[in-house]
């Protein structure tokens, strides 16, 4: 069945959780960056302006600095992504070179949405950024903030950012396949779409699977669905191993993922 977005697509927030950018050993998942980058460049070359809001600076900082899991106090984790932010931007400068694109890091706090020159500073660095074609690569700034690192997998700013960018679409991919039904305790089939967001589909949501990457999860995304759709951005929850997961979602012809009007 095919989808039909309430705007014509032309700018689309992109958010790829940590799972999907570190393996189990926290070095870079290189086929999945490589998949990512080359999707989001064809996505470019078709004329859309996609934003990209990249986790894993802590899960490749702490295999940088050779850790075997995930610390549980704070500092660790701002030391660790402070490492890892800088890798994640080496590799994704090359594989956005290797297609003459250019990447730009833009490193956001809670206080850059709640200011108000602060959010139109970022805002009119955004909109710079897209309308010269290099593709905004976002992730909170770890270093002096904590609530990302706390709540959630950049789920929430994800949103912050769709919202911001006035985006008409923002596709959260992570390494389940969207939202399952539970009955009996069991994950059942899956929503394809998903209008309101009731106590049931609360319910269905979990926890993060694996608490050594990230500490998102599908009530993280819930919670950020509910912020998009309050500037009423759609929101599409998929699974980034899912083969041109991307391009299949923005070219709207299969029920990919669950889909949150
Ligand atoms: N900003 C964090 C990162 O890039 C979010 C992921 C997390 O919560 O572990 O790693």
């Amino acid at each position: 069945m095919a989808r039909r977005f309430p705007r014509k697509l032309k700018r689309v927030v992109i958010k790829v959780g940590s799972s999907l950018l570190a393996n189990h050993l926290l070095k870079p998942h290189e086929t999945s960056l490589k998949s990512l980058v080359s999707q989001i460049c064809d996505l470019e070359d078709a004329g859309l302006e996609v934003v990209f809001v990249s986790s894993g600076a802590i899960a490749l900082g702490l295999g940088q600095m050779g850790a075997r899991g995930r610390p549980t106090d704070t500092p660790s984790l701002q030391a660790a992504a402070a490492v890892g932010q800088a890798l994640l931007m080496r590799l994704y400068g090359d594989l956005f070179k290797k297609r003459g694109r250019v990447c730009a890091q833009i490193l956001l706090t809670w206080d850059d949405f709640n200011t108000q020159l602060r959010h139109r500073n970022a805002c009119n660095t955004l909109n710079v950024l897209l309308d010269r074609g290099v593709v905004p690569i976002i992730n909170e700034n770890d270093t002096i903030s904590t609530d990302e690192i706390k709540f959630g997998d950049n789920d929430k700013l994800s949103a912050m950012v769709a919202a911001m960018a006035r985006a008409h679409l923002l596709i959260m991919l992570s390494d389940v396949d969207g939202l399952y039904k539970k009955e009996g305790g069991k994950l059942t089939e899956k929503f394809s779409e998903v209008h309101e967001i009731t106590d049931e589909i609360k319910s269905a949501a979990g926890g993060a699977r694996d608490k050594n990457l990230s500490k998102g999860g599908m009530i993280t995304k819930l919670n950020a669905v509910e912020i998009a759709s309050l500037a009423s951005v759609p929101c599409i929850i998929a699974n980034g191993q899912t083969p041109d997961v991307i391009r299949r979602i923005v070219l709207g012809k299969e029920p990919l993922g669950t889909y949150f009007f």
